[in-house]
């Protein structure tokens, strides 16, 4: 049986780091956990554990294009049908396109996330794309596919009177038969009608809904003058949605809604920021009670690493609430492991006990900047670096491994 001695575990879904005499697993699950005193500091360093990561809002189809949005507006770069992104994937191939979702999926795993939730564009094509990159990393990847074009003229989403023809049922079907649920770009890319329909064909088939909200004004600006409703009131109570992306301008009202609702909203405070939009209101997030989660978004814009989205969230977040107090750092990471569970729910924990599935990630505290933390959890957050990630296991799969650690593996 696989083993890790002598470690700190960051454990159950309060991530409480406890010293950890023996970490054992079997096949897919945690074994035993021998767990001893809370350890918040150390002098001489050690192994510290932690879940695998969560990266709750991806777009690694356009990871094939790093970069590729520099100077480029939100709209110029990503709105369909001319948008950069768009105009670019579509030259793409199989051949061309398919290793750079691998590499990058195994950028995720070398980075310590085990699972992202990736609005995939191209319909069928697109999901199973993505799909054939999972099944060769065994990173988790949760597909939220998307129609390969908008289904509607402008005419159309104006007079927001038709639904579905039957050739989007046909697209819809296909994607689903491969996707684990739906997304969409905004709310205004479809008319109401179809996304009453979207809700009751994914009800149906026990599919996950998803959607971007809010990035900037025009979502609700536009939402507002084709129905009369901002996009966020739209998408609880036509899509019912599990998750809501963005939320980068939602002003106090919108803040309530959301919480009222109880979904789950998913932050990209990097993503905003390189595009020039205002950054999202965390800390109003934070004190309404929202259920939050992190995502890089783009491949254009960001590297897939959830490292660097905690860092740069938990000093927002921290500037935000101004002051030095709040937010505790363990309330960050929960954005990338526990706060998961309850979208997902069934094995996706996204924390570590005996028992559950053996989704780790081993980082090393023995380097220089790491050894004498005051404050392990925040130096989790903000100073471990893709370097001290030495390993990282779904389901007791290996995912990535460095060379260095051998230990009783
Ligand atoms: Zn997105």
């Amino acid at each position: 049986m696989p083993e890790i001695r002598d470690c700190i575990v960051l454990h159950g879904p309060e991530l409480t780091p406890l010293r950890c005499a023996r970490f054992a697993w079997q096949q897919d699950t945690i074994t035993a956990m021998e767990l001893g005193a809370p350890c918040t500091r150390l002098d001489s360093g050690g192994l510290v554990i932690m879940p695998g990561l969560t990266n709750a809002h991806t777009h690694m189809g356009d990871s094939a294009l790093p970069d590729g949005a520099t100077g480029l507006t939100l709209e110029q770069g990503f709105f369909r049908p001319a948008g950069y992104k768009y105009r670019e994937l579509a030259k793409l191939t199989e051949e061309t396109h398919l290793p750079h979702l691998v590499a990058h999926l195994r950028y995720m795993a070398r980075t310590g996330t085990v699972r992202h939730l990736d609005f995939r564009e191209q319909g069928p094509y697109g999901a199973t794309l993505l799909r054939k990159a999972a099944h060769a990393t065994g990173v988790d990847s949760v597909i939220l596919g998307q129609f390969n074009g908008v289904p509607f003229t402008e005419a159309e989403l104006r007079a927001n009177q038709i639904g579905f023809r039957a050739a989007d049922r046909a697209e819809l079907e296909a994607l689903l038969a491969v996707a684990d649920g739906f997304s969409e770009s905004t709310m205004n890319d479809l008319t109401d009608a179809a996304w009453r329909e979207l809700r009751a064909i994914t009800t149906a088939q026990g599919k996950l809904r998803a959607i971007h909200c809010l990035e900037n004004a025009g979502y609700r600006d536009v939402s507002l003058a084709t129905t009369g409703r901002g996009d966020l009131i739209r998408a609880i109570e036509l899509y019912d949605p599990h998750i809501i992306v963005h939320l980068t301008v939602a002003d106090a009202a919108e803040i309530s809604l959301l919480v009222r609702s109880g979904k789950t909203g998913v932050l990209n405070p990097r993503a905003n920021a390189n595009l020039g939009l205002p950054l999202p209101p965390i800390a109003a997030l934070m004190s309404a009670g929202a259920n939050l989660l992190l995502g890089t978004d783009n491949g254009m814009l960001n590297s897939p690493s959830m490292l660097a989205e905690l860092d740069f969230t938990y000093k927002v977040a921290k500037s935000q609430f101004g002051d030095s107090l709040a937010p505790e750092p363990g309330a960050i990471l929960k954005m990338a492991t526990s706060n998961i569970h309850a979208v997902l729910g069934g094995d996706n924990y996204g924390y570590l006990s005996a028992g559950l599935p053996a989704d780790f990630v081993v980082l090393d505290f023995n380097q220089p900047h790491l050894r004498a933390t005051r404050n392990l959890t925040a130096s989790v957050v903000t100073r471990v670096t893709p370097e001290d990630v030495l390993a990282t296991f779904r389901q007791g799969r290996e995912l990535w491994r460095d060379p260095r650690f051998v230990t009783a593996l």
